[in-house]
């Protein structure tokens, strides 16, 4: 999950809101039935399996777009908890828990990872703790995943909708949500509801989306000798002139919005003129509006840059059509905004769970597999699976399995309320 998270309502307002809207949905049968109350015992008893399924999820890598090895394995854990699975041709593992009707309620947990191939992702233990990169991100998700499907087999739940059980790919960076894209394309038809699982964290639910853009700027010219040719545009020189412009951009603190230029390449060596310059660029908002005027923004200033450094070169006398800059601007990823409305039944029986177990959720915005049902109008959130962690996407990752059963047992209460339960 990117943790660029926005905190967007807080306070007073927002614990009434709870208490509100946990008020008109704690009467839910669903949680009142022992099957149920069967499942959070289920879960209780398996928070130690769950962290020693979580270790060998996470010792198996799966860097961006290198899910197969995981996905074999979710495969067999979800094949051995009793679903029937298949795996589609995104790469996306899905254990169908048949309801009585089409209907689906579809909880996920992202497989990949930000960390490439060759990272050491075997885990450690410091006191209490599990490190190794992914361990919360997205360990937490996928142990949860499979304690889930195997508590409401055992605790004989027998669901209104089908439950699909995902551990999907793409998730993270470049993978730009390919799995969830497939998957909403997919069943469309029937998905009434989303719950990702994604990190560990209790205290808050994703229920909007953040949109974001990811752009390439390619900058390419003749190059030459630094020396001897000197006064031949170069391309670094006009991607540097266009990034001091973008860079001074103003950008509303509400709705809030952001860009990075997160990496730079160029050249080939000190003494040459280079022949080309790359950088990408991460634009957020929470306004798609806003978005499109920061991208707007990003492509006048590169051009602005390209045409000052032609202008220079003009005046050293060194332009010419053997000499042109040539720019190409793309875009890498698209994650479409979205919200959940106030009243959703999703988000009801997420903050009725909340109310019976005792915890509080503060709502926010933020860039997850829930973007892409959110952005086509199905009500979706991203939550926490239950425990503590740090560090996500860098090497110290961390997690703690304290706390997992309340997680757990969010998890399973949100989704059998939104599922319905027969008789
Ligand atoms: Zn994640």
């Amino acid at each position: 999950m990117k943790r660029i998270l926005l905190l967007f309502t807080i306070g007073i307002a927002l614990t009434s809101f709870i208490q509100n809207f946990a008020r008109k949905a704690s009467a839910s049968p669903a949680q009142e039935d022992p099957r149920v109350a069967r499942v959070l015992e289920i879960l209780h008893a398996g928070v130690q399996a769950a962290t020693e399924e979580q270790i060998r999820i996470t010792e198996i890598p799966a860097p961006p777009f290198q899910e197969s090895a995981r996905a074999a394995y979710m495969k067999t854990l979800l094949s051995a908890a009793g679903l029937h699975v298949t795996v589609d041709t995104t790469g996306n593992v899905i254990g169908e828990f048949a309801g009585s009707s089409p209907e689906i309620v579809m909880l996920t947990a992202h497989m990949d990872t930000v960390f490439p191939a060759g990272t050491d992702v075997r885990v450690k233990r410091e006191g209490g703790r599990l490190l190794a990169p992914g361990i919360s991100d997205n360990g937490t998700g996928l142990a949860a995943l499979v304690a889930m499907a195997k508590a409401f087999r055992e605790a004989k739940i027998k669901s209104t909708k089908t439950i699909l059980f995902v551990a999907d790919v793409g998730e993270e960076g470049e993978g730009n949500l390919r799995g969830i894209r497939a998957l909403v394309d997919a069943y469309k038809k029937n998905l009434k509801y989303v719950i990702a699982l994604d990190g560990s964290a209790t205290e808050y639910v994703t229920n909007a989306a953040l949109a974001s853009r990811r752009v390439e700027v390619a900058i390419a010219g003749p190059g030459g000798h630094s020396w001897s040719d000197f006064g031949v545009p170069n391309p670094i020189h006009a991607l540097g002139r266009g990034i001091s412009r973008f860079v001074a951009a103003r950008v509303p603190e509400s709705p809030r919005t952001s860009f990075n230029i997160g990496e730079i390449e160029g050249g080939t060596s000190v003494n040459s003129i280079p022949m080309n310059a790359q950088m990408k660029v991460d634009l957020r908002s929470e306004s798609e509006a806003e978005l499109t005027k920061l991208e707007g923004i990003l492509r006048d200033s590169i051009r602005a840059g390209i045409d000052e450094e032609m202008s220079a070169a003009r005046e050293r006398g060194m332009a010419g059509s053997a000499t042109l800059l040539d720019l190409k601007i793309s875009v890498l990823g698209v994650r479409p905004s979205g919200e959940l409305a106030d009243d959703s039944p999703l988000l009801q029986a997420l903050l009725a769970a909340d109310k019976r177990l005792g915890n509080r959720s503060r709502m926010e915005r933020s860039s997850t597999d829930a973007n892409i049902p959110l952005s086509v109008g199905i009500p979706a959130i991203s939550i926490g699976a239950g425990g503590r962690s740090g560090g996500a996407h860098t090497l110290e990752e961390w997690f703690d399995p304290t706390g997992r059963e309340l997680g757990l047992h969010r998890v399973a209460l949100t989704t059998l309320s939104v599922a319905g339960l027969e008789p």
